[in-house]
Order: structure tokens, then C-alpha cells, then sequence
């Protein structure tokens, strides 16, 4: 693997909102911006973008036990502290604040008095440039009685706004066509726009991965870097993933959380990631580790179209995930955790060689161990099955995964019989299980005496 270039200068930063758990899209995003920072070795910072309080439902923790699920670290954030803290935008308002007041002192802001937009008419002739078809907004900043203003970003008369994004290449935009966008609510609390320039400034943010929905805010952010005299951050939208049908994504195509498909549905966390940073770049035949990924990562390479999440595909890169790259370790816990009942160290070893290879997720694994639950009573059919055929197997000496197959393909030799043998064989042990592991793997798992009380006679 090469080298990973060591660039500290770099600072990078991912600004999720506690407004649910983690969703495929927001861990995309996460895992871009998390990639573009260690491949250029530059330092990682967690910000908590809650300028939205109203919309809050999870907790810090919450977020960052699920970014720590996935396989992300960090550097600097709200539960590690560093350098440039608070690192929750909510705790910076003063900040805001005191930024606004230059803001407004250098002609950069003004307090807008446009009555509340109940009023579509007063809205409109609140714009300068009343282009056709045109959505930008002006205030209006003469003081009116009885309206609590909201403070808006002054966007110059005249010339464009020039940025090159590193996905979407070279923005130039008319400022005629530019909004001027709120940046502190009538009731003094700072929006996104503002808040989230400030921080990155503060924080000495060179390097922003974030949603292709920011897109369009990009000149109003590009003129408050400038307003705060801060360089502006390299700026890399990624776009957003949609569904199947080519839509949002959204509740329809289920639970769409991180959480759902790491923990209720057992994805691991290593092909989550393999399948979610690879969207929208050149498809990879190989199952890279976040730190191979990093290796080659360049956000320059990714599509502008928005690329298509599909759980089929995860499915299967999930499926070759276990078989080839998911250590035994980590199988062995899960199967521990998810089986219905206790597994000995020798059950455990058993079955993460006998079932890695035919499981698209660890639920399926637990799933898999569900015979080992059933009661061993008799129950072979000795009319598909007789005793001659079963007790060479029962005999099998050393009782292993490896003898017994041998065994098995000895006693059930190849003919029109072996079918129904074998699922006479699978009846006894597993009776009622749709899925079960291979033969040898159950009779190994089992161990010979409680194999041998459910392949006696019914
Ligand atoms: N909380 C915002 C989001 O999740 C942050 C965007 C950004 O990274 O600046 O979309």
C-alpha cells in the first residue's frame, strides 16, 4: 500500500445535525469527508451543527457512537475537546453574535424589516432585481414598526461570484441571482449560514465535504468568508444519493439509518463502508478497508450525478464482505451475541469457518446457529435413512467440520438416493429450519452425543 501523504495543515471537518440517528446519506458523506482528510494526513474535526433546535431528536453521543460503529476517529470534537472548542455550534452563539455586530459594521449584513412572508406581495417588492423566474430575495432595511428584523447577508450590486468547487468544478454565478440569505433568525439566534462559516473559519477549516444541497448556498457562504476575512475552505459538494426509482431517498425504501443496518440487520460496519464511499466513483472489483481506500482517494473522481443506493448491491458486497475480509474475530462476537442460545469457544470456532461463506449479514449468522436451539429428540427417518448409513458417520473419528464431510460424502455416495438422504439427515438435526448450515458443520457443532440422540430412530 503506499504511502499515505502527512499534510496536518489540512483540516477537514464533518458538521452532522442531531436530527436523527445517521442515514446512508449522511454517512456517505462522513465517510468522503473522513477519506479526503487521512488521505492527505491532515487532522479530522467533529462539529455538532445544532442550529436547528427545534428539529433535534438525537443526542451527541448518539452520533458519535454511530460514526464510531462505522470505523470513523476524529481528531478534534465536542466529546474530545481540542484546540479550537466549544465544537457545538450552539455553545458559540456569543461568537455569532459579536461577528454579526462586524458584519453589520462593515456593511456586510443588515437587518432586514420585511414583514413575515405571509404576505407574498410585500415579499416581492422586498427584491431589488425583480428578475422573472428569478427567487432572490432583498430585504428591506428601513426600520419598520411592530417587525422583529432578521439579520440578511448584503450581497454586492454588481459582478459575479467565482469559486471552483472540487467536484463540480468552476461556479460562477450573476449576484443578481443571489439570495440574500438570513444569517441570525428575528429572535438573535445565528442560522447555518452564518454559524457554519464562522466555526470553519475559526476552526481553521481548509478542507468542507458536504451535501450537493449546499450547493446553491455556496455564493452567500463564499461572500461571509470574504466578509470575515478568512480564507475560503476548499469546497467539495457531493451528490446526493437517491433511490431506486431515482427519487430522494426516503422512509419509503425502509430504515434508511446506519444504526438499523449495522445493528438490527448485522451489515458489517467494513462493507457498509466499502459500499458506501465507493457510490458515484469508478466501480471497484476489490472489498478495500476504509484505511486501503484512503490509500488512492481523490474527491476530484467523483461523479456529479447522484448515485443510486441499492440494498441489493449492498446486500451481495456484504455477502463477499464476510467470505473474504471480515475477520473471525469479529464473527466469532457476533455469533455469540446473536445466536438464540450459549455457544461454547469449540461451537463458535465451528460454525465462523462452516456459515461465513453463506451469509449476507451477522443476523443471518445467528440465524444459521438456530439448530443448536432445538431439542435433541429422535428424529430420523430410518424408512430415507438406515442405520448402516448413519453409523459410520456417527463414528467418525476425530469428530471435526472436515472428517465428518468426508464421512458424509462416504455414507451418501453419489446416486439417485442422496438427495433425499441428505434431507433426511438435515430433518433430524434441524427439523422445522428452513436455513440450516451444512450437514458436517451442524454434526460438528452439535458434538457426537447430542448428534446421535437426533439421528436416532423416530
Ligand atoms: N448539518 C449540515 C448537514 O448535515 C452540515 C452541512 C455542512 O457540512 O456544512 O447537511
Amino acid at each position: 500500500m503506499p504511502e499515505l501523504t502527512s499534510d496536518p495543515a489540512t483540516r477537514g471537518r464533518y458538521a452532522p445535525s442531531p436530527t436523527g440517528y445517521l442515514t446512508v446519506g449522511n454517512a456517505r458523506t462522513a465517510l468522503l469527508a473522513w477519506l479526503d482528510v487521512r488521505s492527505r494526513g491532515g487532522r479530522f474535526v467533529l462539529r455538532l451543527d445544532d442550529t436547528d433546535t427545534a428539529r433535534e431528536s438525537v443526542s451527541a453521543a448518539d452520533i458519535c457512537a454511530d460514526l464510531d460503529a462505522l470505523g470513523l476517529d476524529w481528531d478534534e470534537g465536542w466529546d474530545v475537546g481540542g484546540a479550537h472548542g466549544p465544537y457545538e455550534t450552539s455553545k458559540r452563539s456569543d461568537r455569532h453574535r459579536a461577528v454579526a455586530d462586524d458584519l453589520i459594521a462593515g456593511g456586510a449584513a443588515y437587518w432586514d424589516y420585511t414583514p413575515a412572508i405571509a404576505d407574498v406581495s410585500a415579499h416581492k417588492a422586498g427584491r431589488r432585481e425583480a428578475k422573472a423566474g428569478r427567487n432572490v430575495h432583498r430585504g428591506t432595511p428601513d426600520a419598520v414598526d411592530g417587525v422583529d428584523p432578521v439579520l440578511r447577508l448584503r450581497v454586492p450590486d454588481a459582478g459575479r461570484i467565482e469559486v471552483v468547487d472540487r467536484v463540480y468544478g468552476k461556479i460562477s454565478v450573476d449576484v443578481a441571482d443571489v439570495s440574500e440569505v438570513a444569517l441570525m433568525r428575528s429572535d438573535g439566534r445565528p442560522t447555518y449560514h452564518l454559524a457554519s462559516c464562522v466555526d470553519d473559519a475559526d476552526m481553521g477549516v481548509t478542507s468542507v465535504v458536504r451535501g450537493a444541497d449546499w450547493l446553491n448556498s455556496l455564493p452567500q457562504h463564499v461572500l461571509v468568508f470574504r466578509a470575515l476575512g478568512a480564507d475560503v475552505p476548499a469546497f467539495a459538494h457531493v451528490p446526493l444519493l437517491v433511490g431506486k426509482d431515482g427519487q430522494k431517498l426516503s422512509k419509503r425504501q425502509g430504515d434508511l439509518s446506519i444504526r438499523h443496518l449495522i445493528v438490527d440487520e448485522g451489515v458489517p460496519a467494513g462493507a457498509l463502508c466499502a459500499y458506501l464511499a465507493n457510490l458515484g466513483f469508478e466501480e471497484r472489483s476489490d472489498l478495500p478497508t476504509l484505511t486501503e481506500m484512503a490509500s488512492t482517494f481523490d474527491i476530484g473522481h467523483l461523479g456529479k450525478a447522484s448515485p443510486r443506493y441499492d440494498p441489493k448491491k449492498l446486500e451481495a458486497l456484504s455477502r463477499r464482505w464476510l467470505a473474504e475480509r471480515e475477520s473471525s474475530e469479529r464473527l466469532a462476537a457476533e455469533l455469540r451475541v446473536r445466536a438464540p442460545v450459549e455457544l461454547s469457544d469449540e461451537q463458535v470456532a465451528v460454525l465462523v469457518d462452516g456459515v461465513r461463506t453463506r451469509i449476507p449479514t451477522f443476523a443471518a449468522a445467528g440465524d444459521l446457529a438456530g439448530f443448536l436451539g432445538l431439542d435433541d429428540s429422535p428424529g430420523r427417518d430410518v424408512t430415507v435413512l438406515a442405520d448402516d448409513v448413519v453409523a459410520p458417520v456417527l463414528g467418525t473419528r476425530p469428530w471435526d467440520a472436515d472428517a465428518l464431510a468426508a464421512a458424509i460424502d462416504a455414507a451418501v455416495p453419489a446416486g439417485p438416493d442422496r438427495k433425499a438422504r441428505l434431507g433426511a439427515f438435515r430433518d433430524a438435526l434441524a427439523p422445522g429450519l428452513r436455513v440450516t448450515p451444512p450437514l458436517h458443520v451442524m454434526l460438528a457443532a452439535l458434538g457426537p452425543d447430542r448428534a446421535a440422540a437426533r439421528l436416532a430412530p423416530t
